[in-house]
């Protein structure tokens, strides 16, 4: 076994809008080390967040392979995808995608049920993520009546619940002000070191860079050198 999170080889995305073909990930080689903290870098629309959705399963390759723990994740089918997502991955969205009627416990708890837990534990979990985090007094609130921040706080809480081994985030902190950006990416980035989880973070902000172990720069659907 080598020390691979992530084997991401030859890997090719393009998408098709009407006669046009457009060639979001081109020839990506890439391997992720357990454990380590990533920042995948690059301007808008060179192709990160195709490289995550095809990480986490949610799109297909047009060709080349994903393992993930060993697992081909292109070979899966969609319910093998599903239950592996469920098994191994969390991800923090740019625009959170909370459930809006489910109370921030609720949202918390969610994933827990796939993993045969009883309510009142999954509730004792969620709640003890939750005040970790500073939300506390919010376990009750639905997510318009929170703030961008707290809504992503809830996001983060709900990633991270299960523990899974691999963490993704897609410009998490894309929709917030500077300084509740400066206090979420040390959220994510502190629970996923307290864990000793594998994560790789899309950004476009520089900043976060400096507190990765890699960074990763893409450009127009390919990389152009890691550091
Ligand atoms: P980034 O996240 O770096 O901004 P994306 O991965 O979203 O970039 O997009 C890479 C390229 O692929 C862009 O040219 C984008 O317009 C195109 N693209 C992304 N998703 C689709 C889609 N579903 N259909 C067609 N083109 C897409
Ligand atoms: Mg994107």
């Amino acid at each position: 076994m080598n020390n691979y999170a992530v084997e991401i080889e030859s890997l090719r995305k393009v998408y098709r809008v009407g006669n046009e073909k457009i060639v979001a990930l081109d020839d990506v080689t890439l391997n992720i080390q357990t454990g380590e903290i990533y920042c995948i870098l690059g301007t808008s629309g060179s192709g990160k967040s195709t490289l995550l959705n095809l990480i986490a399963g949610l799109e297909r390759p047009t060709r080349g392979s994903i393992r993930i723990n060993g697992n081909s994740i292109e070979k899966m089918n969609e319910r093998q995808l599903v239950l592996f997502r469920q098994r191994y991955l969390g991800f923090v969205f740019q625009s959170y995608n909370l459930l809006p009627t489910l109370t921030a416990l609720e949202n918390v708890s969610l994933p827990l049920t796939f993993r045969g837990i009883k309510k009142q534990v999954r509730e004792k979990e969620a709640a003890k993520i939750l005040t970790s985090i500073g939300l506390k007094t919010h376990l009750n609130h639905r997510p318009t009546q929170m703030s961008g921040g707290q809504q992503q706080r809830v996001g983060i809480a709900r990633a991270f619940v299960s523990k899974p081994r691999l963490m993704l985030a897609d410009e998490p902190t894309g929709n917030l002000d500077s300084k509740t950006s400066g206090e979420i990416i040390e959220l994510i980035l502190k629970l996923a070191r307290d864990n000793q989880q594998t994560m790789v973070i899309v950004t476009h902000d520089s900043d976060v860079a400096r507190i990765a172990d890699k960074t990763v720069h893409i450009l127009d659907g390919a990389i152009e050198r890691i550091e």
